[in-house]
């Protein structure tokens, strides 16, 4: 199977609440096997279930030439680091310092392992098959439980001293809102303002409840329609990809969350970029959802497993 289609190659998207691995080739997003596991607060559990769930795997497809991982942070990402693929300063119990790679490394010797953030993952997943196709200047970010983003700036995926945590920028907010915000660490930064988490507590229900003309919705629409325009004039993307369970929007619906962020964004930025793309018009394709969907991730994973093939 693996002469006819193209080497195999293991996917691992680690997240919060679950880790979903997956078998694909070494070209296309096809996916040939697919599991998902726990996340739990035992990391040496879940990693022997995804190392075992991929040998058995590798035992009927044919062997794994090279493994993916994108991950939930913040994560050492320094190649020459002795704690490389260790997650290092999480609040998530059990997973301080948790090592992603060595279970992985032992269990499949030999084999390159591809290693990056969720949102940088689900970055160059969209960037290969999705919203961003084409593009090396763009910024792909994931509003759910947290908040975080990654992308590409001329075509390489961005990390610097550690990697981006857009997610913790902070946010003017709107005048007499006098909500703290959820973030532990910071409170009212980005996630702590406009995170799941965060607009269930700032609207005293869940956000599928929410009501579309909710004064909450017109906060935390408010900000993020900020935060966009703190992305766009810091790091000048071509394209935003807004993923994450929170643009779907519960009762207001995908379509008018983005209607309505793109209209803040235009506001704020009161015509003083002068590019097609913030125009009216321009924002319905600057201000995007993934393609990919809920498999930008695991997608992702597999790219960066691809490119392991393509640097030996
Ligand atoms: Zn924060």
């Amino acid at each position: 199977m693996s002469a006819l289609g193209g080497q195999l190659v293991g996917a691992i998207e680690a997240g919060g609440t679950k880790f979903v691995c997956a078998i694909g080739r070494e070209w296309g997003c096809e996916l040939l096997a697919r599991q998902t596991f726990a996340t739990g607060d035992d990391p040496s559990r879940v990693m022997l279930e995804v190392t075992s769930w991929l040998q058995e795997r590798q035992s009927e497809l044919g062997r794994l030439r090279a493994l993916g991982v994108a991950t939930f942070g913040p994560v050492d990402l320094a190649a020459d680091s002795l704690t490389w693929g260790r997650i290092t300063t999480t609040p998530k119990r059990g997973w301080q310092q948790a090592d992603l790679v060595g279970p992985l490394r032992r269990a499949f010797p030999g084999v390159p392992i591809g290693l990056d953030t969720d949102v940088n993952g689900a970055a160059l997943g969209e960037q290969r098959w999705g919203a961003a196709r084409g593009l090396s200047d763009f910024v792909y970010v994931t509003v759910g439980t947290g908040i975080g983003g990654g992308g590409m700036s001329g075509g390489h995926l961005l990390h610097g001293l550690l990697h981006p945590e857009m997610g913790h920028m902070f946010l003017p907010g709107t005048a007499e809102d006098d909500f703290p915000g959820v973030c532990p660490f910071h409170g009212r930064c980005w996630e702590g303002l406009c995170s799941g988490p965060a607009i269930a507590k700032r609207a005293g229900c869940a956000v599928e409840d929410l009501a579309p003309d909710s004064d909450a919705w017109a906060k935390t629409i408010d900000c993020m329609a900020q935060a966009i325009v703190n992305l766009t004039c810091v790091l000048s993307p071509r394209r935003i990809v807004l993923g994450g369970s929170v643009r779907k929007a519960g009762r207001l619906g995908e379509e008018a969350f983005f209607a309505r962020v793109r209209v803040g964004v235009r506001e704020l930025l009161g015509g003083y970029i002068g590019a097609v793309e913030l125009s009216e018009r321009g924002l319905e394709r600057y201000l995007v959802p993934p393609v990919l969907g809920d498999d930008a991730g695991v997608c992702g994973a597999l790219a960066l497993g691809q490119d392991q093939l393509r640097a030996v």
